[in-house]
């Protein structure tokens, strides 16, 4: 059996003595009260809840899945409804969101971090409340103030829960071909025609009322993306006096049966004259629903973090126990054997950098909202821009490699499901894929972030790495002088797409995962520079130990990856794409 302890002692060392989370209460007034003790004390109780209440339905969850009836309810898995009911109560759902509107008015870090715990110990049921969030941000934004009245303490609450509609048959990553129609109504209301697919958390029985965030185009209005405008349409509608009314025929029609994440309920809603508000302005869609997306991203990169953890300790418990032949030094447990200890120094590097990307972002996002000054308010902003593909793509590929490097720990006992490490590998995958694939993520990181501002974040980004490698000292040169190396490679990859990319963006473009990979490790290198700083002041020594040989391990064995990655960035297209798409089949 896979077990989940959350790994507290790394989260306050992350929080407090690399990123210095103090700097939120200190200089963000609505922050005040949210002291580096209230956080530990925060993430301490929802790491209870997390292991004791969300990580015992996991498997259970898993294997029994959700069930559509012929009426088109949906039930979830076994203590699925409760679980969620006891999360809103905790205050987890609404715990960055304003108080104004039901939540804890908490930073947005501190809610990153219990996503993180939640992630690990049941993905599945984390996307309950993270569609919840992200239909709450949505309306927050681009709402009027009766569609935030109505709506938002609900949401924000966790009374309610929320959904994203964007998807349908012939429109995945090309949203511009969504077809769903909404048509107008003479009190300015729409009715709402047309089927969604994939739709997480569509139809279920958690809550009593499901607000859906709706893609949709207005009957007239033009093709294309610029043709679309965002509605929000409720399961139940609403009386005048708040109370719930009458069904709305938004059904779902099917639920989908997947890969993994078995506990979330993937559903084809259909919309048959739904009746719906606009959000925002008409054509205004694609541009309302990027604001809810852009954190949604984080999110996603959380959610891959929390599933590296849960992969990283899993492996680590199981080869300490587990004992196969002799090793060369002489002891008996797998985790002496050189091929294991490698890949658990590699799950232990990847996963323990990438969290202090994931926290420094969400860091960025405080900072970028709620800062009382605007010049640190638009450089975190840039933060937030240029690392949300980073934070998206990287730690959600890293979850699924590492997923499968736990099954290879475990051996052939990783493959067989009673040990619960398969279905790391396979609740990861998805993770790829939904709220823009990697290879979007990477296209973003390429084609949009690197040009931001004339290059300004990415710009800083190198300054940055480079006076922190330059400033280091002589004990850790050895990460400091790969480090350099590393930054100067992806400079000079950085230049190549700069000047490539006007004349030529298709081989620009060919190779934006390797690009996105390279940049990821750089960062993640500058992350090992400065865990390796902070170690090496506890007085904790074997926490010390492991800190330095794993940032040992990081500089020598995986930054150092960077540079064969900026080579084949640099090599192009090459005439890759001169062959017809047609002669693949050949
Ligand atoms: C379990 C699950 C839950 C989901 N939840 C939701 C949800 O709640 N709400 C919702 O609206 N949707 C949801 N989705 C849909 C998900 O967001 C889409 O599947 C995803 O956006 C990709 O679209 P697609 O599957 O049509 O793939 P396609 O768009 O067909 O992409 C196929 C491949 O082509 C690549 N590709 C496509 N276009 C380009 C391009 N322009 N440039 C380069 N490469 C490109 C992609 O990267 C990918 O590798 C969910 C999907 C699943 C499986």
């Amino acid at each position: 059996m896979a077990s989940y302890n959350a790994p507290l002692r790394e989260i306050n060392f992350v929080l407090n003595d690399v990123l210095k989370v103090g700097r939120l209460s200190e200089s963000i007034p609505a922050f005040a009260d949210a002291t580096p003790e209230v956080f530990a004390e925060m993430i301490e109780t929802a790491a209870k809840f997390c292991e004791k209440e969300l990580f015992p339905l996991s498997a259970p969850g898993d294997a029994q899945g959700c069930k559509r009836h012929p009426d088109g309810s949906v039930t979830l898995p076994d203590g699925f409804k409760e679980a969620f009911q006891k999360y809103a109560a905790n205050g987890y759902v609404g715990l960055p969101n304003t108080s104004e509107y039901g939540g804890l008015g908490l930073p947005y870090t501190m809610a990153k971090v219990v996503e993180e715990m939640a992630c690990s110990a049941n993905v599945g049921f984390a996307l309950f409340p993270g569609l919840t969030t992200g239909c709450f941000e949505a309306i927050l934004a681009n709402g009027n103030d009766a569609q935030k009245n109505t709506y938002l303490p609900r949401l924000g609450a966790g009374e309610w829960a929320g959904t994203m509609c964007l998807t349908e048959p012939q429109a995945g990553t090309d949203l511009g071909a969504v077809k769903t129609k909404a048509i107008p109504q003479p009190d300015g209301s729409f009715k709402l025609e047309g089927s969604k697919i994939f739709i997480t958390s569509g139809e279920h029985d958690c809550t009593p009322n499901i607000v859906h965030f709706v893609l949709a185009r207005v009957e007239g209005a033009p093709g294309g993306v610029k043709g679309l405008s965002t509605f929000v349409v409720p399961k139940l509608l609403i009386n005048a006096d708040g109370s719930l009314g009458a069904r709305n025929p938004v059904t779902c029609a099917a639920i989908e049966h997947k890969m993994g994440i078995h506990g979330s309920c993937t559903c084809v809603m259909n919309f048959d004259g739904a009746a719906g508000t606009m959000i925002g302005k008409p054509g205004e869609g694609i541009m309302n629903m990027f604001v809810m997306m852009n954190l949604a991203r984080i999110l996603v990169g959380v959610q891959g973090l929390g599933q590296c953890e849960l992969a990283t300790q899993n492996a680590i418990r199981y080869a300490l126990d587990r004992k196969q032949g002799k090793a060369f030094n002489g002891n008996a447990t797998i985790a002496d054997h050189p091929d294991v200890r490698r890949m658990l120094l590699t799950m232990k590097a990847v996963t323990e950098g990438a969290r202090v990307l994931a926290y420094e972002t969400g860091m960025y996002v405080d900072l970028a909202h709620h800062h009382p000054d605007e010049a640190v308010r638009e450089e975190a902003n840039d933060w937030v821009e240029l690392n949300t593909p980073l934070v998206k793509g990287y730690c959600t590929d890293m979850a699924v490699e590492l997923g499968s490097m736990a099954i290879q720990v475990y051996g052939g006992h990783g493959f067989i499901r009673e040990h619960g490490v398969e279905q790391i590998l396979r609740d990861s995958k998805i993770l790829c894929l939904y709220e823009g694939t990697n290879g979007i993520q990477a296209m973003d990181l390429v084609r949009r972030k690197l040009f931001l501002n004339e290059g300004r974040a990415v710009a800083r980004f190198f300054a940055l790495v480079q006076k922190a490698a330059a400033d280091a000292g002589s004990e850790f040169t050895f990460i400091a002088e790969p480090l350099k190396k590393a930054l100067v490679d992806l400079e000079f990859a950085t230049r190549w797409i700069h000047e490539t990319f006007k004349a030529k963006p298709e081989e620009a473009s060919f190779g934006c995962c390797d690009y996105l990979r390279a940049f990821s490790l750089v960062y993640l290198g500058y992350n090992w520079l400065r865990m390796a700083q902070a170690a090496s002041l506890s007085d904790d020594a074997s926490f010390k130990a492991a800190k330095l040989t794993t940032a040992r391990f990081f500089a020598s064995k995986l930054l150092t990856q960077v540079t064969p990655l900026c080579e084949t960035v640099k090599s192009g297209s090459g005439d890759f794409m001169s062959l017809p798409a047609t002669q693949l089949a050949a």
